[in-house]
């Protein structure tokens, strides 16, 4: 009997969001800032089979540049505030919102590939017939 016959489905949302494992959904996604644990510590689901990498990142970087971008420019033509105050603020806004975005990102994106059952397809193999 696996683990999916004797408990409830875990919801990829919840568990992206909430940044616990995909499976249990009880047990922590991460073991330090964006670093995925190994083994899910209630399941022992193997959590580095499905590193979703830097995939998360990009998505991360275009949108929050894009808010960051026009908040600068209606900053500006609001306030015309000295260039120190762009430099001031934008850096600890990009910072923080960009680990604040990829923690639930990348959790949500490894419970999509877990529930899609997506996984490595590893090297091609080019002597087969074509
Ligand atoms: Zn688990």
């Amino acid at each position: 009997m696996s683990w999916e016959d004797t408990h409830p489905h875990v919801s990829p949302l919840y568990a992206g969001l909430h940044c616990r494992c995909p499976r249990c959904g009880e047990g922590p996604l991460y073991d330090g800032l964006l670093q995925v644990a190994e083994r899910c510590k209630v399941c022992d689901l193997d959590l580095q089979k499905a590193d979703s990498g830097d995939g998360p990142a990009v998505f991360i970087i275009l949108i929050l540049g894009a808010v960051v971008v026009l908040f600068a420019l209606l900053l500006e033509s609001w306030v015309e505030p000295p260039i120190w105050v762009h430099l001031a603020i934008w850096p600890v806004v990009i910072i923080a919102g960009a680990v604040a975005m990829l923690r639930p990102a990348k959790a949500l994106l490894i419970a999509l590939q877990f529930k899609n059952k997506a996984e490595d397809t590893g090297s091609l193999d080019h002597d087969e017939p074509q």
